[in-house]
């Protein structure tokens, strides 16, 4: 099936896809004659209708990733094209950024760096001491694939008590993987020792974190969020970590990305910032990408695709 690749894959991936399918890569000078192609794997490139009206014979717009805000799918679909993406391919890689992201505040491993770095007169000061993440409560705002691999990952292997707020998450299902749901945000703002945001970004979560959230948590608490920008008003937390009212906090995506060297969090010594780097792992960009080229070998075969978008 004449695919053509529209942003770099893993080599990995890429050789996948050539033994599988008849593929061009981005770079090739082939890719500008749309009229062959019959499957797409994209990244980032947007698929618009026009784009997709360049090409009659496409069947499959696989999506390299989760994402798919740029894919025009109302129009793929009126013109019976499937669309696919690799929902399951980041996860793993997303939470243990979390997790990192939890060591490196409770710890203050990225100040301790900065520390060295400008020269240290004694070992251990006490502006670098931590806390253990061992025993304390891990608080989750959303419980989907990313929260729960963070909540079993700090259960398993740190005895974290791991507490939830997600309005669709059932009792039942919470108990049954060891953790307790709480039914307001404000409550688990309040208990948590590490609170670490999973949702998507709607209306409901959008600012879902402004000053009265950060004002209920704990001075010890560190906040993490890998999700989406726009879900942690970033001014109101700019006061919170400059007034010391939390311990410190981490987030992978921003508003604006990629965040820029002059965003006013970035001088708050209990703050880290990472570009969207949730999963940029080898590991992430080789299921992402085999993923994607296995969607289309199922089209291929006259099999189902196994993504429902
Ligand atoms: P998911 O769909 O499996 O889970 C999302 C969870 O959020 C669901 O359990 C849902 O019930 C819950 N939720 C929805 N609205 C809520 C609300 N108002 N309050 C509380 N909970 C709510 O998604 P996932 O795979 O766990 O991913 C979570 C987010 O992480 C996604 O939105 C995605 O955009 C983002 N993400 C980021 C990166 C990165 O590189 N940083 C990579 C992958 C995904």
């Amino acid at each position: 099936m004449k695919t053509y690749i529209f942003d770099p894959i893993s080599n990995e991936a890429l050789a996948y896809a050539q033994s599988h399918l008849d593929a061009v890569c981005s770079d090739s000078p082939e890719i500008d004659n749309y009229a062959e192609v019959e499957a797409v794997i994209v990244r980032t490139f947007k698929m618009t209708p026009a784009i997709i009206d360049q090409m009659p014979k496409l069947k499959i717009i696989a999506k390299h990733g989760v994402g798919v805000d740029n894919i025009d799918i109302p129009y793929a679909k009126s013109k019976g094209i499937r669309v696919t993406n690799t929902p399951d391919a980041n996860m793993n890689s997303v939470a243990e950024l979390a997790i990192g992201f939890a060591f490196s505040c409770v710890r203050r491993i990225t100040q301790s760096q900065f520390a060295v770095l400008n020269g240290i007169e004694k070992n251990s000061p006490m502006y670098l001491s931590g806390y253990e993440l061992s025993g304390k409560t891990l608080g989750l705002i959303g419980l989907g694939k990313i929260g729960i691999s963070v909540g079993e990952k700090l259960r398993d292997a740190f005895s974290m008590k791991v507490i939830v707020y997600d309005p669709f998450a059932t009792t039942e299902h919470c108990n049954s993987i060891g953790f307790t749901k709480i039914e307001n945000l404000d409550e688990l703002c309040s208990k948590g020792d590490i609170i670490s945001i999973s949702v998507p970004l709607t209306e409901k979560t959008k600012n879902m974190i402004t000053s009265h959230e950060l004002s209920l948590m704990k001075e010890t608490a560190v906040l993490i969020n890998t999700s989406r920008g726009g879900i942690v008003n970033e001014d109101d937390l700019y006061v919170a970590l400059k007034n010391n009212k939390i311990f410190g906090a981490a987030l992978d995506v921003f508003v604006q990305e990629p965040i820029q060297k002059d965003h006013p969090l970035l001088t708050c010594e209990n703050f880290i910032a990472t570009p969207h780097n949730g999963a940029n792992t080898a590991d992430a960009l080789i299921r992402m990408g085999v993923g994607a080229v296995d969607e289309i070998v199922r089209l291929k075969n006259g099999e189902d695709p196994l993504s429902k978008l």
